[in-house]
């Protein structure tokens, strides 16, 4: 069944990522502040919310939903809102959930594992920069490195499989993306590596003062180096997001570069994203977005919440216009990753 959510450009949305929550229990430098002020709590959309508004997607053809942050699996309550995702997953031609997929920083991860499987997911993405304690707890500014690879693990033996994001930041982990990619193999874990986005304030990074314009490391010059060592053959495969992805011969893995950077995903952007306040933003990289919480508690029924969802895909745009230009003083978007669902 074809989705019902086609944008001005042709573009079928069936892809959903949604915040369920702006908070977090680490505080990585590239993403966040030290003091970050979160969201006053009645600013969320309930977990009933949430999954109403899911619902209302998936009726018009969103085909796949991600779980993100903030940290999601934080959110108190939140295995709730996986059971009730997870009885609307469907196996098969016909329209409806195909896949319900999470990505977490992993400190949380052990707990959840067993549920998460249970409620019918069964890809995790668990965001991981480095492999080195002292690093680890540097970049995520105070994490346990040893808490998350135990989870992954636990994870993986709960039958999810696990892929790892890493977002690549120069002169901090970029003499370990080899042996990251190592370590991936070795465990048959695919690994994806992420260009820094322009995306809220973050705040000073330590000791050195760099700000994440400097940990600005373009992907193209990541893979050539990987190719030195890994024999790097394009992929067709495609988990329906904006990474590009190469098998690695060495290890019978895959190795995938998201790069909002260096090379314009934009044209096959099948998604549009929801945040913990109800907010939709058809892009990740534009300002503009539909509130869907006033929509939802003003007692709109399901044709009206279809209809408001249907108006605000009308305005997705082209394409969006990050730049890393250490000219610029702001950041391209205010807004923190945390709060759109990276
Ligand atoms: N807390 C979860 C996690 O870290 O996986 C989910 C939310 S986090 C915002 C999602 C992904 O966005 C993570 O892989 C993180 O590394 C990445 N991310 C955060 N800020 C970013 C930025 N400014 N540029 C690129 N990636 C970023
Ligand atoms: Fe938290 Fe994820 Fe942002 Fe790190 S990237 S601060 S784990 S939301």
């Amino acid at each position: 069944m074809a989705s019902a959510m086609i944008d001005p450009f042709g573009r079928s949305i069936t892809y959903l990522r949604v915040s369920v929550t702006d908070r977090c229990d680490l505080r990585c430098v590239y993403c966040m502040t030290e003091d970050m002020t979160f969201l006053p709590r009645p600013a969320l959309l309930s977990l009933e919310e949430l999954d109403r508004l899911c619902g209302a997607f998936i009726r018009l053809g969103v085909t796949r939903i991600r779980i993100t942050g903030g940290e999601p699996l934080v959110r108190r309550g939140v295995a709730t809102l996986f059971r009730s995702l997870g009885e609307r997953l469907v196996a098969g031609p016909q329209g409806g959930l195909r896949e319900l997929t999470v990505t977490t920083n992993g400190t949380q991860l052990a707990r959840h594992a067993e549920a998460l499987h249970q409620a019918g997911v069964r890809r995790v993405n668990v965001s991981l920069d480095t492999l080195d304690p002292k690093k680890f707890s540097a970049i995520t500014r105070g994490g346990s490195l040893d808490r998350v690879l135990h989870a992954i693990f636990v994870a993986r033996d709960a039958g999810l499989a696990v892929r790892i994001n890493a977002v690549a930041l120069r002169g901090v982990n970029e003499d370990e993306l080899d042996a990251l990619l190592a370590w991936c193999g070795g465990h048959r874990f695919d690994l994806c590596l992420i260009e820094t986005m322009p995306m809220g304030d973050t705040g000073p990074m330590g000791e050195t003062g760099a700000d994440r314009t400097d940990l600005y490391l373009p992907l193209s010059l990541v893979r050539a180096r990987l190719r030195r060592r890994w024999t790097l053959t394009g992929s067709g495969y495609s988990t329906g997001g904006p990474a590009r992805y190469f098998d690695v011969a060495e290890t019978g893995t895959r190795i995938g570069f998201i790069t909002p950077m260096t090379h314009n995903f934009c044209e096959g952007c099948n998604r549009v994203r929801l945040t913990c306040t109800g907010q939709l933003f058809m892009c990740l990289g534009r300002d503009d977005s539909a509130d869907f919480r006033s929509v939802l508690r003003a007692g709109a029924d399901d044709a009206a919440l279809e209809a408001a969802i249907l108006a605000a895909i009308a305005r997705k745009p082209k394409g969006h216009d990050f730049v890393i230009d250490r000219r610029r003083d702001a950041p391209a978007v205010a807004r923190h990753m945390s709060v759109t669902g990276g």
